[in-house]
């Protein structure tokens, strides 16, 4: 089923924890200065959107989800919304944004830090109400906002290899941007969901001396060989025996640089021990509040070592990791990564289909076939 008319368009409304999603019609608005109407290609399903369906994560109701959006543009408002590169969007062109959009002109925003902007709106966790309603990718269409960070998306990338971009590849962009020099580095990830995959791709491409990935899930290690980890290693719960036999195995002093994605504390501490002199540490995955981790400060101060923190990203990391998709798409196995693919009227399936099997990725195209 389509839309019933061309000023109407469908999407799925979250209204309360563990309620199955409505699909209820929405007015397409007209663009505004500086807006776009974008019909949705594809929308791939995050672990943030399963957080806040099971009630892990709270978000004002009713509320569009889905934020890893690739779409075609529709209409633009005069003047139209503009790409990066500073050039105007029209109709047909294929597109990727930020998932959030900044004002430009706070305090934080002017000081580069503008995924911090102090009136940030993030799409797939606005409330759908009012003029900016259409702000989620569970949706045939959505509302582009003033100053969102959009790119233009080679016609040659498939919809599932590109839809994470926006989310964790312009993470890792940013991690890796933060964390300084990969080439030649021995490189430890923490985590093998999308974003750790991710990171070893990123590494290995960029020609880093290591690449090793741990994690609890061996079925998740055994992915992440494909994507350029050139050793894996099973979490274990006994920390001195885990790091003995990290070290062992990797037959390196301590590493370089790590990059912890999986947000469990016992890895935070344990990245800490497995530093080298002049390490950088990046947390990336706490996104949730743990408490107090331990480590001893002296290692920090004895070892040279640099904590990062990295929340949200910048339009320009956006870029980069657009690039590094369109150079890389064929060098590891991306498509495996989004495994099935619903259509808007199935949403519901791939909801409880992604909180029972938890795959890394699945698609939802709100209109199957639309594109081919
Ligand atoms: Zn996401
Ligand atoms: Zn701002």
């Amino acid at each position: 089923m389509s839309s019933v008319s061309s000023h109407l368009c469908r999407a799925a409304v979250f209204t309360a924890t563990d309620r199955p999603l409505e699909l209820r019609e929405f007015d397409v608005p007209d663009p505004q200065a500086g807006e776009a109407v974008v019909r949705v290609e594809c929308c791939t399903v995050c672990g943030s959107d399963l957080h806040t369906i099971t009630g892990k994560r709270e978000e004002p109701t009713p509320t569009i989800l889905g934020h890893e959006i690739l779409g075609r543009v529709e209409s633009v408002g005069e003047p139209p919304l503009n790409d990066l590169t500073g050039e105007p969007l029209s109709p047909g062109a294929r597109i990727t944004w930020s998932v959030a959009v900044s004002c430009g002109e706070c305090d934080r925003c002017q000081s580069g830090f503008p995924q911090k902007c102090r009136s940030l709106v993030k799409y797939g966790h606005s409330l759908a109400i009012g003029p900016h309603a259409l702000s989620g990718g569970f949706a045939e269409k959505i509302l582009l906002r003033a100053g969102t960070a959009a790119i233009k998306v080679d016609e040659s990338l498939p919809a599932e290899v590109i839809c994470p971009v926006n989310c964790a590849t312009a993470t890792i962009a940013a991690a890796y941007r933060v964390g300084g020099e990969t080439t030649g580095q021995n490189v430890l990830i923490f985590g093998a969901g999308m974003l750790g995959l991710t990171a070893a791709a990123w590494a290995n491409s960029a020609k880093a001396r290591s690449v090793t990935v741990c994690d609890q899930n061996s079925t998740r290690l055994e992915q992440a060989k494909r994507f350029g980890a050139n050793r894996t290693i099973l979490w274990q719960d006994d920390r001195e025996a885990f790091q003995t036999q990290l070290l062992q195995e990797t037959d390196v002093e301590g590493f370089d640089l790590i990059l912890e994605l999986s947000g469990a504390p016992a890895a935070i501490s344990a990245a800490a021990q497995l530093t080298t002199i002049g390490s950088r540490i990046v947390l990336v995955g706490s996104v949730m509040p743990v408490g107090d981790v331990g480590f001893d400060p002296e290692q920090i101060v004895r070892r040279w070592l640099s904590i990062h923190g990295v929340h949200n990203y910048t339009p320009s990391d956006l870029a980069t990791a657009v690039r590094f998709l369109e150079a890389h798409q064929a060098d590891y196995p991306w498509l495996d990564i989004v495994e099935t693919e619903f259509s808007l009227d199935e949403i519901n399936d791939a909801v409880r289909d992604a909180i029972e099997r938890r795959p890394i990725r699945m698609a939802v195209k709100p209109q199957p076939g639309a594109y081919a």
